[in-house]
């Protein structure tokens, strides 16, 4: 066992305070990463704050998660010391069953474990990367390419591979319209992930307000949709739509943006069901599908097409004593465009 220090949050909804937590002891199969950098996703906050159901306290949040490795164990063949990494949602799946050959860890039949608010096969509570260090199987550490700085790296491990996935899958490349809905950290990785797959893509957005980061990101359309003309005029515009919202929003007027054929794709999580009209996918044929991050593979390849692409997270680098305020902010959509917390401000315990 180790000690470090990390933020968690004693119950539902209450504030991340600093503290000590322990780490297993090293096995065979891990790594010990020394994390410098966390990404704050708005899951980290629908958990913390209970609204995905229950959750287990004390947690200590964090699935975007950059470092470099400060211990291997006896078998550890992949990595070694000095070595850039990252860590995802996952730190564990069974890696036997037909998903898991497949490369797709997070359909594990046996169930994968996620890296807070999760148990391990062995029993114990996981805790996430709001923290100074971590231990991790070398199957779920990843390998940040040079080019990436591990500050801008930290979010692609959830935001970045959470929508390269559904962009690959359901053909985003030239000649497809693509159309993403709301521009936070999902969202503006998608924007620039579609971008350099050689789609044409549009922002949906409530506001003008990011107008001018949406052109940057690499979109070549931008439309506010609280202007009530918005959604007519964009009828049957899009071949594929990925809706990053966690919020409600009526669906049946996004579906209708969709040409025949076309499918949206759902990655946010909003609390509250769905309501859909029949005819809103019967009539073009349309698809409305979900999509849940990405397996360890299809990770790594998202991090290399990142660094040969130029493309990263548009951060802000925040201190350990910011977190509760930034959790608000988040919430508000006041962020450009991915809050990462520098670990190394987490303050020492007596
Ligand atoms: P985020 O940074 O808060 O971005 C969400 C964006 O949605 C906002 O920037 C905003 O964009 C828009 N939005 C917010 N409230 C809205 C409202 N009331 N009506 C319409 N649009 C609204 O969050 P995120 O970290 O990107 O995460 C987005 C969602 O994806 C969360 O629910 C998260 O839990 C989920 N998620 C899913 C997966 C997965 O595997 N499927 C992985 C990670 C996260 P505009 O200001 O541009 O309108
Ligand atoms: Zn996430």
């Amino acid at each position: 066992m180790s000690r470090t220090l990390a933020l968690s949050a004693a119950h539902a909804g209450a504030k991340l305070e600093p503290g000590v937590i322990e780490r297993r002891a090293l096995r065979d199969d891990d790594v010990l990463i020394d994390v410098a950098y966390a990404g704050i996703c708005h899951s980290d906050i629908h958990q913390v704050r209970e609204e995905w159901g229950t959750a287990i306290f004390p947690m200590v949040p964090g699935h975007e998660i950059a470092g470099v490795v400060s211990e291997v164990g006896a078998v550890v063949s992949g990595f070694k010391v000095g070595d850039r990494v990252g860590v995802g949602c996952m730190v564990d799946s069974c890696g036997e069953c037909d998903f898991c050959k497949d490369g797709e860890e997070q359909y594990c039949a046996k169930g994968s474990v996620l890296t807070y608010n999760g148990t391990g096969y062995d029993g114990e509570e996981t805790k996430g990367g709001y923290s100074q260090q971590l231990v991790v199987s070398e199957r779920f550490a990843l390998r940040i390419p040079d080019a990436l700085g591990l500050d801008v790296a930290a979010p692609l491990l959830c935001a970045g591979i959470t929508t390269y996935n559904p962009l690959k899958r359901w053909g985003a490349g030239p000649g497809k319209k693509v159309a993403v809905i709301g521009m936070g950290g999902l969202g503006h990785m998608a924007v620039q992930i579609a971008n350099a797959m050689g789609a044409e893509v549009s922002v949906l957005s409530r506001t003008a307000d990011k107008q001018q980061d949406g052109a940057k990101l690499g979109a070549q359309h931008y439309y506010a949709t609280k202007d009530e003309d918005t959604l007519p005029k964009l009828k049957g515009t899009f071949d594929l739509i990925i809706n990053t919202v966690s919020a409600d929003l009526v669906m049946d007027d996004y579906l209708a943006l969709l040409r025949p054929l076309g499918a949206m794709v759902n990655v946010g999580m909003p609390t509250s069901p769905y309501s859909v009209a029949p005819g809103s996918l019967v009539g073009g044929s349309r698809v409305l599908a979900g999509s849940n991050i990405g397996g360890i593979a299809q990770t790594q390849e998202m991090l290399e097409f990142c660094a040969e692409n130029g493309i990263a997270s548009v951060i802000e680098t925040i201190s350990a004593d910011e977190v509760n305020l930034a959790y608000d902010r988040v919430v508000s959509s006041d962020v450009r465009y991915r809050f990462v917390i520098d670990t190394a401000t987490i303050p020492a315990q007596d």
